[in-house]
Formats: C-alpha cells, structure tokens, sequence
C-alpha cells in the first residue's frame, strides 16, 4: 500500500443491497480525497456479508433497514440511522 493512501472498496451490490449504495460510495469518495491516511475504507450493502466481504478493511459501513452499520476491522461496532452514516463513518475515519 502506498503511504498515506486511501484504498475504497464498494461491494458490486446484489439483490440483498439495502442501502443506495452507489450514491453513498460516491460521497465517501469525495470526503476520502481530503484524507491521508494509509487505511482500507469498505462501503458495503447489507450487514450479512458486508463485514466478512470487507474483513480486510480498516474501516466500512454495511447497509440495513433505515440504518446502517460501521465496522471495524471486519467486526460491528455501532448501528445508526441511514442519514448519519457518513458523518459516523468519517468520526470514526478520524480516530483511526
Ligand atoms: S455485501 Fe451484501 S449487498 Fe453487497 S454484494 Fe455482498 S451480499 Fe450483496
């Protein structure tokens, strides 16, 4: 990995996505490149295998009904509302 980059992973999505997943890969896109930091960032659909599929991952989201997961290399670790994923996922991003 190259120092102080960024890698996203967005999972291809599937009948099991819960989330509007292309538009939310989108914006952590955007709100990654002002971050520079040598992590792995997952944005993933559903939270039944979007943690294992990012298990690699430092950090990531995974879609659910009307919230949506943050996890931790590859564990969950707080559930909140859909509208709050973001802002959760990059608070997190900063404590890394
Ligand atoms: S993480 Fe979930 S929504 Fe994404 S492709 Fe895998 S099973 Fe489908």
């Amino acid at each position: 990995m190259i120092e102080n980059e960024v890698q996203l992973i967005s999972c291809p999505t599937c009948g099991r996505t819960q989330i509007d997943l292309i538009k939310i890969a989108n914006e952590v896109e955007e709100r990654l490149r002002s971050v520079h930091k040598p992590i792995r960032v997952a944005v993933m659909g559903c939270p039944v295998n979007g943690p294992g599929e990012a298990k690699n991952a430092d950090i990531g989201i995974a879609g659910g009904k009307g919230c949506g997961l943050i996890f931790k290399k590859g564990e969950i670790v707080k559930k909140v509302p859909e509208e709050q994923l973001i802002d959760e996922l990059f608070s997190e991003i900063e404590r890394l």
